[in-house]
């Protein structure tokens, strides 16, 4: 396994790999869902490359930039196991030198969320998997359900100026007790982690309405919302139901829709979403 820092010595190692190149962007302090884009990735391709760069353009001022977690050793060890055949892990400093200034911005379906909570979090998001594309050059490029409205927001920028991609969107990937998993998960107490669980439940509850035939879509999110309330430590910061496509609000589902949820636990944010189809 290669593990390479500048942009050059990417760009030099991506035109001595076998085609097709698959791509998996992540943040680091990798877990099982992570390492399910990597195996999908490697099953589907003739070299796999993933990304471990903690992007802080995509990190608001107040947010968490200097606490993510990292442990790129332990990163570059389960990656090796898996039969990764690149890693790319440049420093903030080589992907935004000096007189950095040209943003990559999709309009519309990031004010919505994500976005409406996260204001310059999804420039940061595609101007950096813009960058990333420019880099590898891969022909495949894998993300998480677990972050759907970025996988939108990634498959509107691709299409909209015509990257030599595909865009892979895989399953979300969960503990055994529905938390899906994050990073972020490291920083729940032992108490939040417990009422954490709410969020999946949350989604189970909203899938189970519309399986009994509840289109009301506010009566879902309202059912959504109660079951979140009686978890004291739980801050919710939105619950939709909105179209899969637009990500605009429902007033009656019609599938595909996504349930999408963002909620605190003191100092932690997390996101869940199911699709109804
Ligand atoms: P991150 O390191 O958080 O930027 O995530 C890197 C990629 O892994 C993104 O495409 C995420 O959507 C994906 N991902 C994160 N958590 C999960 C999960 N639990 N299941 C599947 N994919 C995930």
């Amino acid at each position: 396994m290669k593990v390479v820092n500048t942009i050059a010595e990417m760009k030099a190692l991506r035109d001595t790999l076998p085609r097709p190149i698959g791509l998996v962007p992540t943040m680091g302090y990798l877990h099982d869902g992570h390492l399910s884009l990597v195996r999908r990735a490697l099953e589907e391709n003739a070299s796999t490359v993933v990304s471990i760069f903690v992007n802080p353009t995509q990190f608001g001022e107040n947010e968490d930039l200097a606490d993510y977690p990292r442990d790129t050793e332990r990163d570059l060890a389960a990656l090796e196991t898996l039969g990764t055949d690149a890693v790319f892990t440049p420093a903030a400093p080589e992907m935004y030198p000096p007189r950095f200034s040209t943003w990559v911005i999709v309009a519309d379906l990031t004010e919505r969320l994500e976005g409406a909570s996260r204001p310059t979090h999804f420039r940061g998001v595609t101007t950096v998997v813009a960058k990333l594309l420019n880099i590898v050059a891969p022909d495949r490029t894998y993300f998480g359900q677990k972050d759907a409205q970025q996988a939108a927001v990634i498959g509107r920028m691709a299409a909209d100026l015509n990257m030599d991609t595909e865009i892979v969107v895989a399953p979300t990937v969960r503990e055994p007790d529905g938390l899906a998993m994050s990073s972020r998960n490291t920083y729940l107490s032992p108490d939040e982690r417990t009422q954490a669980v709410a969020l999946s439940r949350a989604l189970q509850l909203a899938e189970r309405l519309w399986l009994e035939g509840v289109t009301d879509a506010e009566r879902i999110r309202a059912e959504m919302t109660d079951l979140l309330r009686e978890q004291p430590l739980a801050e919710i910061d939105y619950v939709s139901v909105a179209d899969a496509q637009t990500l605009q609000e429902l007033h009656t589902v019609a599938p595909p829709a996504l349930v999408s949820l963002a909620v605190r636990f003191g100092r932690t944010r997390l996101i869940d979403n199911v699709k109804l189809h």
